[in-house]
């Protein structure tokens, strides 16, 4: 079934999700306050409209309750973004993603009923921050919660040596969920299985586990 997405708000961010939506062939109306803004997607997006949305009747004349998935991209005017949040979840959206600018915005979000709320500046901050950190540290990402998925590239601790002697969820309290290798992924990796030079692991843990294995194993 063909899924209808609208982006509200055609700033950086919600500009960049309706480029990489159409990039996907999928239909998505775009939408701003803004004329200029509506404009520069006006031949990217399946629909542009300049609108305000933190009116009901402009909603319901855009027919939004019958899309699947509306994004809220307004960035700076969190009254706006709270408000319409609100009045997409009131005349029934079944999933509504909004962006974030602070934390209280994002918990305001979430009692409003937003079903996802993302705070990109935030997470990206945080991931950068760990690839600073650590040379071996490739990617990151916070899976909510204390839990992340972390790519560590094969340190020379690790080297030749199999997940079985590394021991590593019994000594670390994190495991390995995948092990690129060239450009294979071995999933659920066996035991046995010996680490190689320029292997990347990927791997889960909680913050602190992930952090000890990166100060014993990484340096
Ligand atoms: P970023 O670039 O990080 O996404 P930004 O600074 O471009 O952020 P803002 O300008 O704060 O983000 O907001 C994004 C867009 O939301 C703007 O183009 C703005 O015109 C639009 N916008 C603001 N209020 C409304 C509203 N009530 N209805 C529709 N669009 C709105």
């Amino acid at each position: 079934m063909k899924k209808e997405f609208a982006v509200i708000g055609l700033g950086r961010f919600g500009g960049s999700i309706v480029d990489e939506l159409r990039e996907m062939d999928v239909d998505v109306l775009a939408i701003d306050i803004n004329a200029e803004r509506v404009k520069d997607f006006q031949d990217i997006a399946t629909e542009s409209v300049i609108a305000d949305t933190t009116e009901e009747q402009v909603l319901n004349d855009l027919g939004l309750r019958n899309f699947d998935h509306v994004v809220v991209a307004i960035g700076d005017n969190i009254q706006s973004s709270i408000l319409t949040t609100l009045l997409l979840k009131d005349i029934g959206v079944k999933k509504v993603t909004v962006k974030a600018q602070s934390t209280y915005h994002a918990r305001v979000l979430d009692k409003i009923g937003a079903d996802f709320v993302v705070h990109p500046e935030r997470d990206m901050g945080r991931r950068i921050a760990h690839k600073l950190v650590s040379n071996s540290v490739l990617d990151y990402l916070e899976l909510g919660g204390e839990y992340s998925v972390v790519e560590y590239l094969a340190s020379e601790k690790l080297i030749g040596r199999s997940i079985l002697a590394l021991d590593i969820r019994a000594e670390f309290g994190i495991s390995i969920i995948a092990i690129k290798r060239d450009d294979d992924i071995i999933v659920s990796p066996d035991p046995s299985l010996k680490i190689l030079a320029a292997d990347v692991l990927i791997t889960i843990g909680n913050e602190e586990d992930l952090t000890g294995f990166e100060k014993k194993m990484m340096e």
